[in-house]
Parts: C-alpha cells; sequence; structure tokens
C-alpha cells in the first residue's frame, strides 16, 4: 500500500467517523424534538378537554340560574304591581296574600317574599297571613332604594336572613307612590341551598370548583361546599379582576382559594350582576398527560441513549481501525524505507538507485533536459581492508557516503551505494560539465580527509569517478547509460585513480591506452 492510498483511507475513517456522529446527533436532536413537540401537543389537548367539559357545564347551569332569577324577578313584579292597587291593602289578609304571593310561593328555591313600607317594616310577608315584627331599614337592598332612584331588579350580596334563618341570595324591586317617591321595597330571598342541589346534581365538583360569585365579588356557593367560604370576598383577587374583563372566557391563574393555579372558565349570568366559574387545578389536568409523558419521555431517552450508545461504540471502532491503519501505513513505510536503504552508510540502495534512475530517465526523455550519472569506486579498497580491517574499511565507506553525500543537493540529486565500495549520483537536469564540478568537489572533499591508505600510491584513501550524460552520451537505456559511466570509471581507474572521467573521453582514453599497448 503506498503512503498516499494509506493517506486517502485515513482521511475518509476519520469523515466516516465524523459524519457518523453528525448524524446520530442530528437523529437525537430531531426524535427529542418530534417527541417534546408530541408531549406539547397532548399537554394542550389535555388542556383544551377541560375547558370544553367546563365550558358546556357552566353553560348549563349558568342558563338554569338566569332562568331562574327570571322567574323570581316575575314574582317580585307581580308583588309590585299588586302594590300598586290601593284595593289591595284594604283586603281581607287571605286575599292580599293571594293576590301578591301567588306565583311566589309556586318558584323552586324561593325562600320567601316580603313588602316592606317606606321605613323598613315588614307588611307583607308569602311565609306568612300573620304580622311579623322585622325591620329590614338597615339591609343594603333597603338603603340602595331608599336612597336612589328605581333602577329595576336589584340583587344583593349573600346574607343570612332575619325571616329564615339561612344564607339566601336577595332579589328586590323598588315601590314607588304615584309621584315616584319612595313608598318601600319588594324583595324575596333565593336558598342558597338551591345553588347547592343544582352544582351537586352536576357533578361538578370532579374537576374542581363551581363557584357562583354576588354581586361586589362575594361568594355565594362554591361546589365542593364549606359553610366558612359563603360570603367570603374575592373581590381583590388577580383571577376575580381577571373575570371581569369579559363576559365569558378562560384562562389560566392563581387559585382565589387555596394554592396553586387553576384553570378559569367563567360566564356572566344573563345581565345580572352574577358570574359563575370553574376552576380545574392545573395539576388535574395535567395528571394523565403527566403520566403518558413520563412513558413516551422515558421511552423516547432510552432510544437516545441507545443511539448515543452504539455510535460511541461504532466511533471507537472505526477509531480503532483508524489507528491499526495508522500503525500498519508507518510499518510500511518503514518497510519500504529498509527496502530502499542501504544498512551501512544509510543512503539509498541499488533497488532504489535503479527505480530513480529509471524515472529519471523518462522524465529527461519526455522534458528533453540533461540527466548526469556519477559512478564512483573506492581506490585499492580490498588493500585497505587487508591493512586496517573490515572494521576501519566499514568506516571508511560511510566517511566516503558523508563526503558524497554533502557535496550534493538532497533535493534533487539521488546518492547511492550500489556496490560494496562503489557509490552511484544521479544528477537530474545536470550536463556533463556541472556533472564534472559535482564529481570533482566529491574526490576532492573525498581525497581531502587524508586518511591514510598505504596500499594506495597516493597514500591517501581515494575515489575515482566516471560519469555520463545524456542526451550528450548516446543511450538507450539506463542500463545504457550505467554502462557508459562504468566504462568512464574504468578509464578514471586506468589513468592512475583518484580523478574524475567523463564518458566518451574515457573510451578515447581507453583507445589511446590501447593503441599504446598494441604499438
Ligand atoms: P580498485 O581500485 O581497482 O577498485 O581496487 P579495489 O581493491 O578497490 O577493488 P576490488 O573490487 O578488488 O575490491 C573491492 C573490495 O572492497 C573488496 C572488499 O574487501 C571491499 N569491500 C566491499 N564491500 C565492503 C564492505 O561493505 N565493507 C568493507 N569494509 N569492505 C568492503
Ligand atoms: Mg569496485
Ligand atoms: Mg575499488
Amino acid at each position: 500500500m503506498s503512503a498516499q492510498s494509506a493517506g486517502g483511507r485515513l482521511f475518509r475513517w476519520t469523515h466516516s467517523a465524523a459524519w457518523l456522529s453528525a448524524f446520530s446527533l442530528l437523529s437525537v436532536v430531531g426524535l427529542c424534538a418530534v417527541s417534546a413537540f408530541m408531549l406539547w401537543q397532548l399537554r394542550n389537548h389535555a388542556a383544551w378537554q377541560s375547558e370544553i367539559t367546563s365550558r358546556s357545564l357552566i353553560q348549563v347551569l349558568g342558563r338554569d340560574i338566569a332562568r331562574n332569577i327570571e322567574l323570581y324577578d316575575l314574582s317580585l313584579r307581580a308583588v309590585v304591581d299588586g302594590m300598586k292597587r290601593p284595593q289591595v291593602m284594604e283586603a281581607s289578609p287571605e286575599l292580599r296574600h293571594m293576590i301578591l304571593f301567588d306565583r311566589a310561593a309556586t318558584a323552586a328555591g324561593f325562600a320567601y317574599a316580603l313588602v316592606l313600607d317606606r321605613n323598613g317594616n315588614v307588611i307583607a310577608n308569602s311565609q306568612t297571613l300573620g304580622p311579623m315584627s322585622i325591620n329590614a331599614a338597615d339591609r343594603e337592598y333597603f338603603r340602595h332604594f331608599a336612597d336612589g332612584v328605581d333602577d329595576g331588579l336589584h340583587i344583593s350580596a349573600p346574607i343570612v336572613s332575619r325571616v329564615s334563618g339561612q344564607w339566601v341570595l336577595t332579589l328586590s324591586r323598588r315601590l314607588s307612590n304615584p309621584d315616584g317617591s319612595f313608598a318601600g321595597v319588594v324583595t324575596g330571598g333565593i336558598q342558597l341551598d338551591y345553588f347547592r342541589n343544582l352544582f351537586a346534581m352536576t357533578g361538578a365538583d370532579r374537576a374542581g370548583t363551581v363557584t357562583l360569585y354576588g354581586p361586589g365579588g362575594t361568594i355565594a356557593m362554591r361546589e365542593p361546599f364549606v359553610q366558612s367560604q359563603i360570603g367570603t370576598r374575592v373581590a381583590e383577587s388577580v383571577s376575580y379582576l381577571e373575570m371581569l374583563k369579559r363576559r365569558s372566557g378562560s384562562f389560566v391563574g392563581p387559585a382565589m382559594i387555596g394554592e396553586g393555579d387553576r384553570q378559569f372558565v367563567f360566564t356572566d349570568i344573563g345581565d345580572y350582576p352574577l358570574q359563575l366559574s370553574t376552576a380545574v387545578p392545573l395539576t388535574k389536568i395535567y395528571a394523565n398527560w403527566q403520566g403518558e409523558a413520563l412513558g413516551l419521555g422515558s421511552v423516547v431517552l432510552s432510544l437516545c441513549a441507545v443511539t448515543m450508545l452504539l455510535t460511541w461504540l461504532f466511533g471507537r471502532e472505526l477509531t480503532q481501525r483508524r489507528r491499526a491503519e495508522e500503525v500498519t501505513a508507518a510499518l510500511n513505510l518503514e518497510l519500504e524505507r529498509l527496502a530502499t536503504t542501504d544498512a551501512l552508510t544509510g543512503l539509498c540502495n541499488r533497488r532504489r538507485f535503479d527505480e530513480v534512475l529509471a524515472r529519471e530517465w523518462r522524465r529527461a526523455v519526455r522534458t528533453q533536459q540533461p540527466l548526469s550519472l556519477v559512478l564512483l569506486d573506492a581506490d585499492y579498497f580490498k588493500g585497505f581492508n587487508d591493512r586496517y580491517g573490515h572494521q576501519r574499511g566499514d568506516e571508511a565507506l560511510r566517511l566516503i557516503a558523508r563526503s558524497i553525500e554533502a557535496t550534493t543537493d538532497p533535493t534533487r540529486d539521488i546518492t547511492c551505494r550500489i556496490g560494496g565500495e562503489e557509490f552511484a549520483v544521479i544528477l537530474p537536469d545536470t550536463d556533463a560539465e556541472g556533472a564534472k564540478l559535482v564529481a570533482e568537489r566529491m574526490r576532492e572533499a573525498i581525497a581531502g580527509w587524508k586518511v591514510p591508505h598505504v596500499a594506495n600510491p597516493h597514500g591517501i584513501l581515494s575515489v575515482s569517478a566516471g560519469l555520463a550524460q545524456i542526451p550528450q552520451t548516446p543511450a538507450a537505456d539506463p542500463a545504457a547509460l550505467i554502462a557508459a559511466a562504468d566504462r568512464a570509471l574504468y578509464g578514471a581507474k586506468s589513468q592512475g585513480r583518484n580523478r574524475v572521467q567523463i564518458a566518451g573521453q574515457s573510451e578515447a582514453g581507453l583507445r589511446i591506452v590501447a593503441q599504446s599497448r598494441i604499438g
């Protein structure tokens, strides 16, 4: 596997792990968002259902109460009309009672009807024919009419009746003299028990509380019934003030009596100063929903947890694979380096030399640029080994390697050890003159160390070099170039060693040598 393809694969692993994490994170976020939306919808639905139930309940109750008050008012009107006739007060008590209170007697829940004179004394009573020593001048409804004008039906806050001793909601109308002056009041009391029975019949308290408010924000009836709450004023409470803003509607607000928030559904009763409301605790409305939310939430959270766990496991697997590939890639690189490196000198070995030369050959042919090859061979090296030992021979080879390397450009030139004491330098884009200069520098650098070498006629460690260059040297392939450089090296050797020979020149030299030998 090449380093490049290993790098590409690592890149892919890293990216697939990142994509996987992003995808699962997105899935988890999406799942949570959808579930949250569903739960929110279910919660709204629960509130909506409770509101619908309450709304229809107070509509039924409101209509019933309004119709009854209308009936009671008709009874009062009948008394008022009766009192306008002068004969009524002159008639016998039985007849008067029949004329005035015939209607009132038939209305369900109507506790009594009274006629008060201008001083507040009871002058007629639906309950009894006999006289009654009751004065109601201090009552709110009496003062209302005594001090003011005839403004029709007046409803007062609940009071304990002096007639029946029970809690009643009083309805009253003004009696006027023909000249319009105040003549007295006709008043009637509706037993609060009527409302209590009405509320109890609907089973309204199962959801929360049902409350009827009298004028001035006084509680007239409340179910579940608590005696002490009757007559309590809630006019200043936030939720009561909210109710006053509209004729009917719903809202969530703090409980008027007790703690916590309630869903209020309310309505005015006709045009009377009465309101009716249901108040359901939010905890009750959302009790079922909370169970569902807990169930769904646990399932979703478990799914998210499993997804995250699987992602983590898979991501860890990917990371482990990536690490393993990194190690393999590093090992491969090291193996490749070992396979192409000479162990003694650290230079490129013969295998690498062949590869690079073939590549540079093709490039030079393609680009029409010169390519030079320098072959170097230690002089009389067998003698060096024999004289100084193999160990020193190795050191000398390393010195030669460093010296050659130091004179080349490592970014361009390739220095190799291609045999025992043979070295090769590939010089791309370099012509023969340039290569000769480089080769000379190498030779001088090695000789410059002046390492004693008694087997060498020069007395020091030296190298001979042969160089060839394309296109100057005719060579059909890399092997031909090596052969040409080798011949030049042979020429340098034969001309006394410790010198550099250029191919062609060496062949000329060889011919001269050969001719002189023949001659
Ligand atoms: P010439 O000048 O003609 O090249 O003579 P030479 O003795 O160098 O040539 P020859 O080919 O006869 O001998 C090469 C010697 O190089 C043989 C061997 O002892 C020595 N040699 C080759 N490889 C190594 C090596 O790795 N370490 C050591 N110390 N010596 C080596
Ligand atoms: Mg040799
Ligand atoms: Mg040699």
